[in-house]
């Protein structure tokens, strides 16, 4: 099971970035994370593989996806899919 994320995460990585703050903000979801420096608002990509090494807590939760089961882009290009 993938690690879960959501939008505006805060997430505290292993190492410290250079600027001294170890804490980012989760700013984009998909295939690549994007993340925001605390400490510099410098931000990277990562991929979720290599971010789910280097986390070591969730400093605090962004808004958890209840809705996620009813996401009407999903269903509709399903429906429209041949
Ligand atoms: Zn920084």
């Amino acid at each position: 099971m993938p690690l879960e994320l959501f939008l505006d995460d805060i997430v505290q990585l292993r190492k410290p970035h250079p600027c001294g703050s170890a804490q980012w903000r989760v700013v984009r979801l998909g295939a690549d994370i994007g993340l925001k420096c605390l400490g510099c608002d410098r931000k990277v990509l990562l991929p979720r593989r290599e971010l789910e090494k280097r986390i070591k807590r969730f400093v605090s939760r962004g808004a958890a996806p209840e809705s996620a089961a009813g996401s009407p882009d999903l269903a509709d290009s399903a429906a429209r899919g041949r």
